[in-house]
């Protein structure tokens, strides 16, 4: 692949390092070294006289859109439903276009058979313009033809920024993109902002350019990642964002786009879709998650399931869910999966039961507003991100628990 440039701004004491994202680098640096040259006398002489190198430097200022503008999303469909992590994706591009001000509109491209009703769901929650390309042969998910949609609007609307939530799909269908239009993809993004970028050696200030920040080195460090070339793209982190509140009545802009579609886009068939429990898990609504690790698999986290059941059965919006660790050893299908690698839930309550606090599982789960811990083992880590630690058997404490509840929580 090939480098522009990147920036990646640690948060912590360490050095910053350098990551790289995008292409068509001699055009930009042949660039950036005219836009030195012009104004290089002036900053000669001022270097001349200052020895210090400001913290602000007055630097002329590069922006190398080339009239790209606005920010496209993806609207995936599950069950022929919009997906809530596309829905979420709408926070974040409204933070966007409000940063990049200049009217800046968000697109959001729906795919699929008979889709256009859907639409307004999208408007509700803040697109400005829905671009709707309908096909029976659309009805599904396909790599390529969709891929290649992507590719003909982008061309043809000029985005400067394109945003895929991280799901399954997304983050198949991003990459893709990013190398046809001869960018990159910033992966699994927890935070999206406008800012500039200070190019001391070449004396520009690049802006405004996107900082997809993204937790870095096993969640321990985040990174800013900046991207140099149009559209910059970037997915993010589903249950990352809120979905923006409704706004009944909310209208906008539907214009169709007829792409140009080849054969060879289509020679991937799907025959048959069966669809699995994780379908219908749905984490990102529970308002209590009782998660169950390792230490809860002696019985298959059968205890975990009853808790979780008797709480439902108080009317409570309870889900079961676990670390890694449980799915790996297949006592559970990823869906229930919380952290890095799996779900980033947000409940009420996160009832953390026999999980030791891998800062891979805390990834996932430390926004809960409440936590409480579980676990025979006074010294484990999770007992520093919960608001309420028990330490004991959980064999002794779920089944009381779960009494207690099926009591009415006496
Ligand atoms: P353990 O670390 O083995 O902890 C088990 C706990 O149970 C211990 O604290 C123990 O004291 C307690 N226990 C045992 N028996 C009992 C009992 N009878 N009663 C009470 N307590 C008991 N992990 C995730 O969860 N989600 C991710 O998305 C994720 N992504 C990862 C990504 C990468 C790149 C890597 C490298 C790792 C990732 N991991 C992830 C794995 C993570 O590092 C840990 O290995 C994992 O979270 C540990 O799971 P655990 O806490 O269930 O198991």
């Amino acid at each position: 692949p090939t480098i522009v440039a990147g920036v990646v701004n640690i948060v912590s004491e360490r050095a910053p390092i350098i990551m790289s994202q995008g292409s068509n680098e001699t055009a930009l640096v042949d660039s950036l070294i005219a836009n030195y040259n012009k104004g290089a006398n002036v900053l000669e002489k001022k270097e001349a006289t200052e020895k210090k190198v400001s913290e602000k430097p007055e630097f002329p200022f590069y922006d190398n859109r080339n009239g790209a503008k606005g920010i496209i999303t993806w609207a995936e469909l599950a069950n022929g439903k919009i997906a809530r992590p596309s829905l979420e994706l709408l926070t974040p591009a409204r933070h966007l276009a409000d940063q990049l001000g200049d009217d800046t509109k968000i697109m959001t491209l729906l795919i699929g058979k008979n889709v256009k009703d859907q639409a307004q769901i999208l408007f509700e929650h803040g697109s400005d313009e829905v671009i709707v390309v309908e096909d029976d042969k659309l009805e599904e998910y396909l790599v390529l033809p969709f891929s290649s949609i992507f590719e003909q609007v982008i061309k043809e609307r000029n985005p400067e920024i394109a945003l895929f939530a991280a799901t399954t799909s997304g983050r198949e269908l991003a990459p893709r993109i990013g190398m046809k239009t001869g960018s990159g993809v910033t992966a699994d993004c927890t935070g999206l902002e406008i800012g500039e970028y200070v190019n001391r050696k070449e004396k520009v200030i690049n802006k405004p350019i996107l900082h997809s920040r993204r937790p870095t080195y096993g969640e321990s460090k985040l990174a800013t990642i900046l991207g140099f070339v149009y559209p910059q793209i970037s997915t993010a982190r589903a249950g990352t964002f809120e979905v923006p509140a409704k706004v009944e009545g909310r209208t906008g802009v539907i214009s169709t786009f007829a792409p140009k579609l080849t054969k060879d886009e289509f020679k991937v068939e799907i025959l048959q879709t069966v669809r699995g429990e994780g379908n219908s898990v749905n984490l990102f609504d529970a308002d209590v998650i009782v998660s169950g690790g390792r230490g809860t698999t002696s019985d298959g986290l059968e205890l975990i399931k009853k808790l979780a059941d008797a709480l439902k059965a108080q009317g409570v919006k309870a889900e079961w869910a676990c670390s890694r660790v449980v799915v790996d050893e297949g006592f559970s299908e990823y869906a229930r999966q919380v952290g890095q690698t799996g779900k980033t839930v947000r409940p009420k309550l996160y009832i953390s039961v026999g999980i030791s606090g891998a800062i891979q599982h805390i990834a996932g789960m430390k926004e809960s507003e409440k936590i409480i811990a579980i676990d025979h083992n006074p010294k484990a880590s999770i007992f520093h991100f919960a608001d309420f630690g028990i330490v004991g058997e959980y064999t002794d404490i779920i089944p009381e628990l779960t009494e207690r509840v099926k009591a009415g929580f006496t």
